[in-house]
């Protein structure tokens, strides 16, 4: 992984790209062997990755955890003479380069690139690998953002989409536009149904189709499922949530596994410029390292959190993918290590009522977002999946959904109890 990177991203390269040379290559820097040795080459395991991998002490000082290069431009050794690959930020900031290290590492890929919003993660690969005439097959359940941008902005530039039911492969491969398909898209566990769908099966269904297969693995994190593992050939994650962990910065991420879709995606990912920032690059870092903590407490607080819905004469249906009643629950666990911290339920009482309990929790706060230390609840079908209400991605308006925090649980399930009633 840490091999390709100094050859790329850099405004250097492009210049020459653009005028028909091939690019220059830089030698490997001293950086590049060093890190090499704290990429996914070694045989750590998950939880050694994510505090080490792109992260060697800084060569200077020794600083344990990497400095914050709050910087544009780097003095260069004689014109085209960059040290470590580095010559302006947007093409490449050793911060940011130590979260992608850390990020490809992690999620088992061969490239990972950071950008300033998991929505700005996702319009570079769709920009890079779609064009005026394709179509992508969507899930009927998606987030709210990523079906708007589908339906209100590729619209216009003539990238036309079909909503599938992403649990039900068949559906999917029946969406598929034969030559026109360029793209699936697939969440799972999807916002805010959590819907699981089968990442494998859908690989083969894009593969026949030619169309690569995307998975936003935001809900699961590297942690509990690996999807490029799996077949996937793009994870996209919104690092705002889980990967960031606590609810401090807005951050998206995009991995592959195919080195040459992953020096495209850096070439569009500088050519548009919504690079991750340094001071947000070392916050998702510094919270990816306790990722593996936090989602064993989240995993284990959500279970308990499904358990009392479960048994609640208010709740009308729970949807947790640990459940072994919900539709998806083999398939999840069979590509998950573990069920996540997201859960939804319907209330009994219908939409006001699911309205009124969300006003009503006081250790869970109601709010947007997802995936921080600190419970929430909302609303979907008036707060984050407004933007899909007349849709077929239209959530059920009784509809209430909760992302566990990893607060005590004995206070979660209290406080549910006493706004439940
Ligand atoms: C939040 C979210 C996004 C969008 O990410 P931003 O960082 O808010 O731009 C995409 N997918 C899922 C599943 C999300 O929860």
């Amino acid at each position: 992984m840490t091999e390709s990177k100094p050859d790329t991203g850099h405004e250097h390269d492009r210049q020459h790209q653009h005028h028909g040379h091939q690019p220059q290559r830089p030698d490997r820097s001293a950086r590049d062997e060093r890190t090499a040795h704290a990429g996914h080459a070694e045989p750590w395991g998950f939880a050694s990755l994510a505090i080490h991998a792109g992260q060697e002490p800084d060569p200077l000082t020794g600083a344990i955890v990497p400095p914050i290069y709050q910087v544009s431009t780097y003095k260069q050794d004689g014109v085209g003479g960059l040290r470590g690959g580095y010559e302006y930020s947007r093409s490449a900031n050793p911060t940011r380069t130590a979260l992608e290290e850390c990020l490809a590492a992690i999620e088992n890929g061969t490239r990972a690139l950071a950008f300033a919003s998991g929505l700005a993660a996702e319009d570079c690969l769709l920009r890079t690998v779609l064009g005026p005439g394709d179509h992508v097959v969507i899930p009927d359940d998606a987030y709210g953002g990523t079906f708007r941008l589908f339906a209100k902005v590729y619209q216009r530039w003539g990238v036309d989409w079909t909503a599938a039911d992403p649990g039900d492969p068949e559906a999917v491969r029946a969406a598929v536009r034969p030559g026109r398909t360029k793209a699936v898209w697939v969440e799972t566990p999807s916002n805010p149904l959590l819907g699981v769908s089968d990442i494998a099966a859908l690989a083969g269904i894009a593969r026949e189709a030619g169309a690569l297969l995307v998975v936003d693995n935001t809900f699961a994190t590297p942690y509990l499922q690996q999807p490029l593992a799996l077949g996937a050939d793009v994870v996209v994650h919104s690092t705002t949530k889980y990967i960031g962990g606590h609810s401090d910065v807005v951050g998206g991420a995009l991995v592959v596994a195919d080195a040459g879709l992953g020096e495209r995606l850096a070439f569009h990912q500088n050519s548009m410029g919504a690079v991750a920032g340094p001071f947000d690059a070392w916050l998702t870092l510094r919270g990816i390292k306790t990722l593996a903590v936090r989602m064993d407490r989240h995993c284990a607080n959500a279970e308990a959190v499904a358990q009392l819905l479960v048994a609640h004469p208010k709740v009308a249906e729970v949807r947790y993918p640990g459940l072994p009643g919900h539709p998806g629950h083999e398939i999840a666990a069979k590509q998950m290590s573990g069920f996540g911290g997201m859960v939804s339920f319907r209330h009994a009482d219908g939409e006001s009522a699911a309205v009124e309990l969300c006003g009503r929790t006081r250790l869970f706060t109601l709010g947007e977002s997802l995936g921080g230390v600190e419970s929430l609840i909302e609303h979907p079908g008036r707060m984050t999946h407004m933007a899909a209400a007349g849709s077929p991605l239209e959530v059920p308006a009784d509809l209430v959904r909760l992302s566990v925090g990893i607060e005590d649980r004995a206070d979660l399930l209290a406080d549910l109890a006493q706004a439940l009633g």
